[in-house]
């Protein structure tokens, strides 16, 4: 089963973008481990990772579709680590409380910044569309480096830095007219972080990433709609100072077929057959998206008559209940006859015209 997001913060189905970001706050404070120590950890992912999805417009927009819940493998589980806490607590008076309960310290939390995510737009043709489509795609990436294990360290260790004695700030005394003030500031020797690369990695030159084509495997299931993407997690760029890895987003693009549109998870094609066969009917081979299917038409077949195929669409994402087929059944009415044909049609049909409302009447009725 998977998690209801909008029960773990406790909002309703239709809360804005705000009251979420709301709701987050008051519940990271009550289970910060900070706070309520090793007891909050678990209900702290828990809400973390709902917010993740609810806290981002776009992936709350996938999770709220009907049945996207569990769309492809862990699509949104784990990773709470990139929430940015300095942002969310800023105005929030959260961060005095922070300082608080961690002794006034911040050193550290200023370092590990999170890789950024990526999107790969993916081309697939409506036959993968039918089937699914397990594929590798090679994305030039920055991913840790080996050697220094991100570091950017040569022996993959860190020096405490000097100038800070690891904390990452610097305190300043001023002098004013009314007495000494202390101002801290960030570290400019460390940027904070409170370790120093005593030396360079070189294969990646000090920065613990490096840039590579990675080659990636991707399952998409069947029935996918134009637009719909993949969330890959933890294949984007690397996070900076040994902060988490970004997600790869594959974006989904259907190429046009040959011979059918869709609709949802149905196929629609037009199929056109000569004057004979739509006045003495018959069995007719048409193309479906496996192979051909055999259609039988009655005598006197119109033009524009439209027959189903019941479950020979495209299967849906969640239900793997098919689509169906919709032919429309196009007669050619021949330009080029002999006089002898043209004298016995005559015979045969008159020249007799009817006229009848209905112009803009749609097609009702559907044969199958
Ligand atoms: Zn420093
Ligand atoms: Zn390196």
């Amino acid at each position: 089963m998977a998690k209801d997001y909008y029960n773990i913060l406790g909002v309703d189905k239709n809360a804005s973008q705000d009251e979420i970001k709301k709701a987050f706050r008051k519940m990271a404070k009550k289970y910060h481990p900070d706070i309520a120590g090793k007891a909050g950890e678990e209900k702290f992912k828990e809400v973390n990772e709902a917010f993740q999805v609810l806290g981002d417009k776009q992936k709350r927009a996938q999770y709220d579709q009907p049945g996207s819940r569990g769309f492809g493998s862990g699509d949104f589980g784990g990773g709470f680590t990139n929430v940015n806490f300095e942002d969310l607590f800023r105005d929030s008076g959260f961060g005095d409380i922070f300082n608080m309960f961690s002794g006034g310290g911040r050193s550290g939390r200023k370092g590990p910044k999170s890789g950024s995510d990526l999107r790969y737009d993916l081309d697939i043709d409506l036959e993968q569309v039918f089937s699914g489509l397990t594929t590798k795609i090679e994305i030039p990436v920055h991913v840790a480096c080996k050697a220094c294990k991100g570091t950017g360290s040569k022996d993959g260790v860190l020096k405490t830095c000097d100038a800070c004695g690891g904390t990452g700030e610097v305190k300043k005394v001023q002098r004013t007219p009314f007495g000494q003030t202390v101002f801290i500031t960030t570290c400019s020797k460390c940027k904070g972080l409170g370790k120093m690369i005593s030396e360079k990695c070189e294969k990646c030159n000090g920065t613990g990433r490096i840039k590579e084509n990675k080659k990636i495997e991707i399952k998409i299931p069947e029935g996918v709609d134009e637009d719909s993407y993949l969330r890959v997690a933890g294949q984007g760029e690397a996070g900076y100072n040994g902060g988490p890895t970004g997600d790869l987003y594959v974006v989904l693009h259907i190429k046009p077929h040959k011979i059918f549109e869709r609709k949802g998870s149905d196929l629609y094609c037009n199929i056109t057959i000569n004057l004979s066969k739509a006045i003495f009917g018959g069995e007719i081979e048409v193309p479906t998206i496996e192979g051909t299917a055999k259609l039988k038409l009655p005598k006197g077949t119109q033009s524009h008559t439209i027959f189903r195929l019941r479950g020979q669409g495209l299967p849906g994402t969640h239900s793997h209940k098919r689509g169906d087929e919709l032919v429309k059944i196009l007669v050619e009415i021949p330009k080029n006859l002999s006089g002898k044909h043209e004298e016995s049609l005559k015979e045969i049909f008159g020249d007799d015209i009817k006229i009848t409302k209905g112009f803009f009447d749609k097609v009702k009725d559907f044969v199958s």
